[in-house]
């Protein structure tokens, strides 16, 4: 059964690394804040995104679902590498 997000869910937002790697890609806590109607039928499931950063807080809508790229070369070991700007459901630890 796949998990359907829906306003409030907690879930990973995966921030921008710079090019240059001085700042790498990371997972932010995030609180879904809204569900287009076209989820249901869209493999990308957008949504609506509030973002929490250590530093800062900020709002983005229709961010993409990625589940991760299992053999991307910059994945750390053991974990799948996410696409900058996305969203997925925590990972387990
Ligand atoms: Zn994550």
């Amino acid at each position: 059964v796949t998990q359907q997000p829906s306003v409030g869910r907690i879930v990973h937002y995966v921030s921008y690394g710079t090019p240059g790697g001085e700042f790498k890609s990371e997972c932010r806590a995030a609180i879904i804040t809204e569900v287009p109607d076209a989820v249901w039928q869209d493999d990308a499931q957008p949504v609506g995104l509030a973002v929490l950063n250590p530093t800062g807080m900020f709002f983005n809508r229709d961010c993409v679902y990625h589940g991760g790229d299992a053999e991307h070369v910059d994945a750390t070991p053991g974990h799948p590498a996410y696409r900058g700007g996305t969203w997925h459901w925590p990972e387990r630890v």
